[in-house]
């Protein structure tokens, strides 16, 4: 344990304060590491339509950490955002994902497939973000309308001017800009009428309980109603029941994920989950 000492400066009375806190630089360090070597992987979350057809998918980062197995991206993405780790993440999620679209764009089943990528904030503000895609797109010969790129509404409370124009030139080089966990940040509604949207993603705290917690009813109502009204395409995220797809279809939804059309899934299992797929509808 002696080399551990240094870190060890900072003590706490609280043991198990003390112990978070050490888990959490050893969490940060092993991330590191976790780049150099290849212990991350995307999964493929499909994503259909009402006729139930796969339109496409969302690339979920995974990291697999030599002792502790599978760690959610929901517990390390925001230490990687805490660092510039992020920046490196991102970089990655997005080269793999291009990847994949250059392998779907020479099958019959998988050609027409939009792939959703999840941009972190410090990602989307980095010098040259634009000009980062534009390279990719290029590099892997990628029809950019196939590229949806996610955002989350803490992106919008940054400088907004800044933010518009990114979006603008994003969207003049052809690729697709969705708003990730929609309702759930600090956003007003006058962002829609500004920012150059294709997709609203409902969050999936509002669509659990859709079927028996009115006012998350109302929310979803609302918000679906809110695309179709500046003609915006909408998606479920989260759906897991028949009840959820039902009270989502009935009131105008155009577009679900969730477990109920399958699990995030490595590239071999998402796959044959769109064989499957495509053999039932
Ligand atoms: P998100 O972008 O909102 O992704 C949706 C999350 O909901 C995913 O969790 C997905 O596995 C989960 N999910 C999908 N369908 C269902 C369902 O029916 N029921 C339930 N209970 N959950 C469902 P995951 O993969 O753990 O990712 C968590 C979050 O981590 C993502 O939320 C996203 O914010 C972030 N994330 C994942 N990959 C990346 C990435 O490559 N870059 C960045 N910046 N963030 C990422
Ligand atoms: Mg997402
Ligand atoms: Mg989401
Ligand atoms: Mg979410």
């Amino acid at each position: 344990q002696a080399k551990d000492s240094g870190r060890n400066a900072v003590r706490f009375f609280d043991p198990l304060m003390q112990q978070a806190v050490e888990a959490r630089v050893t969490l940060e360090n092993d991330l590191r590491h976790a780049l150099p070597n290849d212990q991350l992987q995307l999964y493929y979350q499909i994503q259909v339509d009402n006729d139930r057809r796969a339109i496409g998918a969302e690339a979920l980062v995974r990291w697999i950490h030599p002792i502790r197995g599978m760690v959610s991206p929901a517990h390390f993405i925001p230490i990687a955002e805490e660092t510039s780790l992020i920046l490196e993440v991102g970089a990655w999620v997005l080269k793999t994902a291009c990847l994949q679209l250059a392998v779907w764009a020479d099958r019959p089943m998988t050609c027409n497939l939009i792939l959703a990528v999840n941009v972190s904030v410090q990602q989307f503000k980095q010098v040259g973000f634009v000009e980062h895609i534009a390279e990719l797109i290029r590099a892997y010969c990628i029809v950019p309308q196939r590229l949806k790129l996610e955002l989350t509404e803490s992106v919008v409370l940054n400088d907004v001017s800044d933010i518009v124009q990114k979006m603008c030139a994003l969207k003049s080089l052809g690729v697709r800009l969705s708003m990730d966990d929609f309702g759930t940040g600090y956003s007003s509604l006058s962002y829609l009428k500004n920012l150059p949207l294709d997709q609203l993603k409902i969050d999936q705290s509002f669509v659990r309980n859709i079927a028996t917690d009115e006012n998350d009813a109302v929310m979803v109502k609302t918000i679906i109603a809110m695309a179709q009204n500046f003609r915006l395409n909408v998606i479920a995220e989260g759906v897991e029941t028949e009840a959820q797809l039902a009270f989502l279809k009935q009131n105008g939804c155009m577009c679900y994920q969730g477990y109920y059309f399958g699990k995030p899934a490595p590239i071999e299992q998402f796959q044959s989950q769109l064989e499957a797929l495509s053999k039932t509808v």
